[in-house]
């Protein structure tokens, strides 16, 4: 037996529904990869925020929650939502105020397609994107407000807030992304034709963080014209970003185009790393099909993954990722991608895939 070198604290929030089963799937394999490598650990401490507190106390976490979870290296999330709480509430009570404490200001999306899993654009694409969303400002400000209520005279706002500190740090991360890349392209994606002031701020902020990297090839799209371009070239595109609403639509449409929402991972980074990133799947609780192991760890599994490597973790994402890929390959599947493998035995496939060092 080794002896772990490396240890890094965890706070595992599986929340509701089919987040709970994606995450007790995801502790599995940890812990086997764990086992594997031999040279890291991870503290992992399980926090149980969700919705079923939220129905017993009115809160969705314990007071002092967003202190306690300061001191973790990272976060991993299941899902929240209930059918009986609307969206909003878990929204702005847990999941913006997350983002906001540790400004976990870019969300990243990696899509790709993936051998074995049957997509609407055609295979010889060869897609594989990552998705840069802005994600803490825009049109989750959170600004705005409704006057005369009710009467004929209401005025309802929602203001979409940019600042420049805001768009040039995120603007500065994402030009980073792609001159990492292998194609080192970008996709600024605007609606700065319609908009006068905020978009245009990201043109103008754009234009002035590439100048520091010139080795990366960038291009504007307005984002009705990029829905079309994903949609029919996608091979055209690499790094694609964005703002927090943009960003949202589009990451939809790209898990859409490359195969099933039980496969996409979602990471929001505080490139400082001054205080904890987050890691989640982007499906979320998913009530009508919880409690029948059935739900896809893949998604949660992929967000590992990217969370061991901001850990540092590269080895054992590599194996993870290509064991969850082996897999797939061998048509261990769950329903979602047309198999009939539940979610154990997804997660026990995987498991056993994980290669010796
Ligand atoms: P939320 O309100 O948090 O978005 P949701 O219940 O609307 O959650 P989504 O994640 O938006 O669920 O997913 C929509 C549908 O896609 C689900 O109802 C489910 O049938 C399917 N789905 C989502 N995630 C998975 C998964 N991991 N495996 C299989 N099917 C999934
Ligand atoms: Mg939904």
């Amino acid at each position: 037996t080794h002896t772990a070198t490396r240890t890094h604290t965890v706070a595992f929030i599986p929340g509701d529904g089919i987040g709970i089963e994606v995450s007790a799937a995801t502790r599995r394999v940890l812990a086997a990869l764990e086992a594997k490598c031999g040279d890291f650990h991870l503290d992992i401490a399980e926090k149980d925020y969700g919705s079923l507190r939220y129905l017993r106390t009115g809160a969705y976490a314990p007071k002092g929650w967003l202190e306690d979870l300061q001191q973790y290296e990272a976060i991993f999330f299941g899902a929240v939502g209930h059918p009986d709480i609307e969206d909003h509430i878990s929204l702005w009570q847990l999941i913006l105020p997350i983002r906001q404490a540790f400004q976990q200001y870019v969300n990243v999306r990696p899509c790709r397609q993936i051998e074995g899993v049957q997509s609407v654009v055609a295979a010889s694409s060869h897609v594989d994107w990552v998705i840069l969303r802005e994600n803490t400002e825009g049109e989750y400000a959170g600004q705005g407000g409704r006057t005369h209520v009710g009467t004929p005279h209401e005025v309802a706002t929602e203001v979409a807030v940019f600042t420049r500190v805001g768009v040039e740090r995120f603007l500065r991360y994402a030009f980073s992304v792609a001159a990492q890349r292998e194609r080192k392209q970008l996709t600024l994606v605007t609606k700065s034709n319609a908009q006068r002031f905020g978009l245009v701020l990201w043109d103008e902020v754009a234009a002035a963080v590439a100048k520091d990297f010139p080795e990366v090839h960038w291009d504007k799209m307005l984002v009705d014209a990029m829905t079309v371009r994903m949609a029919c070239k996608p091979h055209t595109l690499d790094t694609i970003v964005a703002t927090n609403l943009h960003g949202d639509i589009l990451s939809d449409l790209a898990a859409g185009l490359c195969g099933s929402i039980g496969l996409a991972p979602s990471s929001s980074l505080n490139p400082s790393r001054e205080r904890p990133s987050l890691f989640e799947p982007v499906h979320g609780a998913a009530f009508d099909i919880m409690g029948q192991d059935i739900a896809n760890p893949v998604a949660a599994l992929w967000s590992a993954c990217e969370m061991l490597k901001w850990l540092g973790e590269e080895d054992a994402a590599v194996r993870l990722d290509a064991a969850i890929h082996e897999s797939i390959r061998r048509g261990i599947t769950t329903a979602d991608l047309g198999g009939t493998c539940k979610t154990s035995e997804v997660t026990e496939e995987i498991c056993s895939l994980l290669s010796d060092a």
